[in-house]
């Protein structure tokens, strides 16, 4: 018994040890406990004694287990298959990524915007701020929802398995829809001649990627003891559910600035996040998820997250402070 136990223990312990510097501390203490209670076991000559040591061992094991996450205790759980929520505890760092996540040399200025800009037509921007006063009574009529700009996808609404779209590049393997482009890179300059230098981090991304996002953030809320049930509530509210994300249909990206590099609410209080959120209906882009507009577009605040919808319907967005879904039931 006492050997099964010690094989037992040995394996804890090297779990522990993967774990870091906390799990070493207790490998070790566990390692010294066998040792230890297998001498001492066999000198204690009253039965009491030895039901007393095997109950603090359990007191200890107990103690220890409570340190790793439930879900992965299961007998057939390997070391291997371990290691993997550990490295999501470290990418789950809050305060670095909320949601999603690029490599550093992932990215793109204006110069690159503009350096891949020669294989697409330079169409004139329009900056549709004439709507009159006298319009506004038949104000939606111009929009049809299913004009490609506009369209809505969320959580009740997926990706149409028809969508067909033209990929543009925007530089190495980062792309969008080739029709916003041009508004992307005219949004790009505007903000630099306010000395704002805007930096596109994660534009279109296919499916599986999403899919991988999404079973990331699901891990993370598994390892630290939700059921799958909650984790998929609380996953679903930062990360698009794979299938919902307007990012696969490329007119969605995600806008960060040379001085701030966190997607995080912070970014929302930089210079850059605050001339993104007055500035870029003018380029026909809306912030997708605003503060208190949660339970509408079922995605927490992204200051960061931008969406074509073109300038006509972006103009009437942000004056009237309706997000897409909301602009959508007026058509
Ligand atoms: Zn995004």
């Amino acid at each position: 018994m006492i050997s099964q136990l010690k094989d037992k223990q040995i394996l804890f312990a090297k779990k522990l040890a993967a774990k870091g510097k906390a799990g070493l501390f207790f490998a070790t203490l566990f390692l010294a406990l066998i040792i230890i209670s297998g001498k001492i076991w066999k000198k204690i000559k009253y039965p009491f004694f030895q039901v007393v040591s095997f109950a603090l061992i359990c007191v200890f094991f107990v103690t220890g287990t409570s340190f790793i996450p439930i879900t992965i205790m299961d007998a057939d759980s390997t070391l291997a298959e371990y290691e993997a929520p550990v490295i999501e505890k470290e990418l789950e760092d809050d305060e670095y990524i909320k949601t999603e996540v690029y490599k550093e040399d992932d990215v793109a200025s204006l110069d690159d915007l503009i350096s891949g800009l020669n294989d697409y037509q330079t169409a004139a921007v329009t900056n549709n701020n004439d709507i009159k006063a006298d319009d506004e009574g038949d104000i939606y009529s111009r929009f049809d929802k299913n004009d490609w700009n506009l369209l809505l996808v969320n959580k009740q609404h997926p990706v149409p398995d028809d969508y067909i779209f033209s990929l543009g590049t925007i530089k190495g393997s980062m792309k969008c829809d080739e029709r916003i482009i041009v508004n992307l890179t005219e949004m790009f300059a505007g903000a630099a001649k306010d000395g704002v230098n805007l930096i596109v981090c994660s534009p279109y991304r296919d499916l599986s990627r999403q899919e991988y996002l999404f079973d990331r953030k699901m891990k993370t809320y598994i390892a630290k003891g939700y059921s799958y049930i909650d984790a998929y509530k609380e996953a679903s509210a930062v990360v698009t559910v794979p299938g919902a994300s307007e990012h696969q249909i490329g007119l969605s990206l995600d806008i960060i600035s040379d001085e701030y590099s966190r997607l995080d609410e912070g970014f929302g209080e930089t210079k850059a996040g605050l001339w993104l959120r007055n500035n870029s209906y003018k380029y026909g882009f809306i912030l997708r998820y605003p503060k208190d507009k949660e339970d509408i577009t079922g995605i927490i605040y992204e200051p960061w997250h931008f969406r074509y919808v073109g300038s006509d319907a972006a103009g009437i967005m942000y004056e009237n402070n309706l997000t897409l879904e909301e602009f959508i039931e007026n058509l």
